[in-house]
């Protein structure tokens, strides 16, 4: 296909930046629209599997991206007094793939990364989208300063609450999960940290994940099982959350005392209910705008990122935008699908409360073979980037 067409990539995201820098590399013109005013390290850490490694190799990136973040080397899952339900050996299966398995990154580092890679001035910031007009020849796209823009064609890449999707699809509002979630990345460590294993604690209606991302810097999440946008918890600070997990096991209450309430970030989890299209003519949808998941699996950037690369190699093995469009939209409606369905059950689990339930759910966690994990991981893998 020829490579005079205009792409706007709208969110400047995980997705938009990847997308960008793919598309790029395959030749195609690409502007980028982010409505943020400037670039801030935002954000906590970020668990990558191996289709999002692999998918940045296939665009090039994975070697900046591994320098930038740190390999985990087990996964583990256990209840709040410590007990390990389950443990699954990534380097292990990373050897056996030959593909690093899991991968964790300061999302501010990955953010630095891919812009080190976006060509010179593609990117407008302080662009924010707030209606568009699809005629047969292009989009034009219109900001909240009163600009806008025209395109051949329109990559929305804007995030779980898309501007574009919520006009293409109404009715597409994402859904509450049900817990509510806090983060945070500290650099201030309990002596009591394992840098090799990645954790959650699961407990009555709420758990707790840390995340080592390096020797230096920590990653935590807690989630509680809350109504939507609960006032009482949204003004929530260390004190509050030691009230749900002061008891659970070391180093919990001991990576809590170390965190400053400046330093949380909270957020009701949401997703989309899987949807039937992501193509519209000279408009696609992807990331989180297309298919936003609980971030049960740590698989909504690594779907993102896929996207990406394999949105590239389609639209440069096509002969019409139009046509790759649609090619992408077969290509990932069945897998983003499984993702975000599984996503959701795997969090109704994690967060029970019932007693009874939860008993029977950690023992049955724990007679789960290992070769479990390892068919998710070759799920996951084995992904067709073309
Ligand atoms: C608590 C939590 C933990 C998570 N952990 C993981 C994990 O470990 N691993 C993983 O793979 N995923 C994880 N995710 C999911 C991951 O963060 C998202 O799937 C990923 O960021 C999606 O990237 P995106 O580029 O599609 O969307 P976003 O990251 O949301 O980016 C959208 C961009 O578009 C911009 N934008 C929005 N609206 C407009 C507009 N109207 N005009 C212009 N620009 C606009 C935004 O400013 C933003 O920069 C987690 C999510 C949460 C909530």
């Amino acid at each position: 296909m020829g490579r005079s067409k205009r792409f706007a990539v709208v969110g400047g995201g995980i997705g938009g930046l990847t997308v960008a820098i793919a598309m790029q590399r395959k030749g195609f013109h690409v502007t980028v629209y982010e409505s943020a005013p400037f670039i801030r390290p935002l954000g906590a850490g970020l668990g990558l599997g191996v289709n999002a490694i692999k998918a940045f190799m296939d665009i090039g990136l994975s070697d900046d991206v591994l320098k930038a973040g740190s390999i985990i080397k087990k996964i583990s899952i256990k209840d709040q007094h410590g007990n390990v339900l389950t443990t699954t050996d990534s380097e292990r299966i990373s050897r056996k793939y030959k593909l690093v398995n899991n991968f964790t990154i300061h999302r501010a580092d990955l953010h630095e990364v891919l812009l080190r890679h976006l060509k010179e001035d593609t990117l407008q910031l302080g662009k924010n989208c707030v209606d568009f007009t699809q005629t047969s020849s292009g989009v034009k796209i219109n900001f909240q300063d009163g600009s806008s823009s025209e395109s051949d064609y329109v990559i929305a890449c804007d995030g779980v609450h898309s501007v574009f999707r919520k006009k293409l699809i109404p009715g597409s509002v994402p859904r509450y999960a049900g817990y509510t979630c806090w983060r945070a990345v500290i650099e201030n460590l309990p002596a009591s940290i394992d840098f090799d294993v990645t954790s959650e604690t699961w407990g009555r209606g709420h758990r707790f994940g840390i995340v080592p991302v390096n020797k230096n810097r920590l990653y935590w999440f807690a989630c509680i099982n809350a109504n939507e946008n609960d006032s009482l918890k949204r003004v929530y600070g260390v004190p509050e959350l030691m009230n749900h997990f002061g008891k659970f096991h070391t180093p919990i209450p001991e990576i809590l005392q170390h965190t400053r309430n400046d330093q949380l970030i909270w957020n009701d989890i949401i997703d989309i209910k899987p949807l039937k299209r992501f193509a519209f003519g000279n408009i696609v949808l992807m990331g989180d705008a297309a298919h936003a998941t609980t971030p049960n699996m740590g698989q909504g950037a690594c779907m993102a990122i896929e996207d990406a690369a394999i949105l590239a190699n389609t639209v440069a093995g096509s002969n019409t935008v139009e046509d790759a469009f649609v090619a992408f939209e077969r290509k990932r409606i069945k897998r983003t699908t499984t993702i975000v369905n599984d996503s959701w059950q795997l969090g109704k689990v994690a967060q029970w409360e019932n007693p009874l339930l939860t008993t029977v759910r950690n023992s049955l966690v724990k007679l789960t073979p290992s070769s479990f994990a390892e068919r998710q991981v070759k799920f996951l893998q084995e992904v067709s980037l073309h």
